[in-house]
This record gives C-alpha cells, structure tokens and sequence, in this order.
C-alpha cells in the first residue's frame, strides 16, 4: 500500500466522521503490522472529555463504519464477579446515539441484568442542550 492509498483511506473514513461541535471531521487510518488498515474518525459527545473503554471502542467502531443507531450492548468481563455495568463515560457517550438502548450487564459466570441506559443515567446531557 502506497501512501496516497492510506492517505485516501482516511479521507474515506472521515466521511463518517460525528463532529457537530467542533465541525472538524478527522479520519484515520493505522496500517497494522500484518497488513490490515483500521480505520476511525472523530466521536465527539456531548461532554467533550469522553475517552474510551470497551464498550466506547464499540461505540467508535460503529460509527466509524456508519452505525449511529443502536439497540443493544452487552458488557462482560471475566474478572467481574458482579454484574458489570459501563462506566460513567461511556453511559454519556452511549447516550450521544441512543438515549433508549438496553445494556446487559453480564458477570463471570454468565448471568446478566439488564437496563435501559435511562435508568443508568438519569438526568443525562444530551446534544438537545446544544440547540
Ligand atoms: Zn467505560
């Protein structure tokens, strides 16, 4: 792969970019050490500081390839003897797409409970707050 084929990769990438604040649509593409190019583009939230856990990288991913809508999140972690439930970041940016989805909240031995991620973040701040 040629710079320029990189280059355009990220151009490409960037036209899913989610930038309603800053208005700067970055993309990038990372050529991986087997060849593989993964592509991302900027994620902005409601609250500007967000940064990324499993469930943002899920998120990110998504919307990388287009995906702003979404219905269900399951969490897991094998370390995690309680139910898991995201972290206050990442029910922010959840929310940023979809104030209504139903997260699972698995723990180690395969049981889970779920929520609407309303309930996990009541009171949210959302992009409304913008217009
Ligand atoms: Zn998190």
């Amino acid at each position: 792969m040629t710079d320029r084929e990189l280059i355009n990769m990220a151009v490409e990438a960037s036209k899913n970019a989610y930038a309603p604040y800053s208005h700067m649509r970055a993309g990038a593409a990372l050529e991986c050490a087997d060849g593989t190019v993964v592509t991302g583009c900027t994620v902005e939230n409601a609250a500007l500081g967000a940064t990324v856990c499993a469930e943002r990288a899920a998120v990110i991913a998504a919307v990388s390839s287009g995906r702003r809508r979404f219905r269900r999140l399951a969490v897991y972690s094998r370390e995690s003897a309680d139910y898991l439930t995201p972290c206050g970041t990442c029910r922010q940016v959840l929310s940023e797409f979809s104030p209504e989805i139903e997260i699972l909240c698995v723990r180690a031995d395969g049981r889970y409970v779920s929520y609407r991620l309303r309930e996990l973040l009541p009171l949210m701040f959302s992009k409304e707050k913008f217009e």
